[in-house]
């Protein structure tokens, strides 16, 4: 994630939590996980400040916004190019470090400009996939 100095935020202490909580997390948290985190450690924030401060870093490239997961937007503070793998079942997202050959030839571009691409893999997590053996064992 780029720094505090690059963002040209107003930086206030619930700011900074928010920015803390993100940096280096590799959860692909959405705005309700940050909250929940972050307001244990400040019990005054509101979702409004979490949810304002991601349109904030979102703006500047501080944070990517996946929709990959249907039920809610998440965020990710890693900006460069990935792409991801979700659980169909928890919904867990994990990174793919692995850059794929994809080009788009002449008039498969539609006479766009490609600026990027995303891979969304789709399947079902050691964890998960364990309880289906052992359907029992809840957690
Ligand atoms: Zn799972
Ligand atoms: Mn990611």
């Amino acid at each position: 994630m780029i720094g505090y100095r690059e963002l040209r935020l107003k930086l206030t202490p619930q700011r900074i939590a928010i920015l803390d909580y993100l940096k280096d997390n590799i959860e692909h948290p959405s705005a309700d996980d940050i909250y929940k985190a972050v307001s244990l450690k400040y019990p005054t924030m509101s979702f409004a400040t979490v949810y304002n401060t991601l349109e904030a870093l979102r703006k500047k490239g501080g944070v990517t916004e996946l929709t990959i997961d249907a039920t809610k937007k998440r965020f990710d503070p890693n900006t460069k190019p990935h792409h991801h793998l979700i659980c169909i079942e928890c919904r867990r997202i994990v990174d793919i470090d692995v850059t794929y050959d994809l080009t788009l030839s002449g008039e498969k571009k539609s006479g766009f400009d490609i600026v990027g691409n995303h891979i969304e893999f789709y399947g079902i997590c050691p964890e998960c996939k364990d309880h289906h053996h052992n359907p029992k064992k809840e957690n």
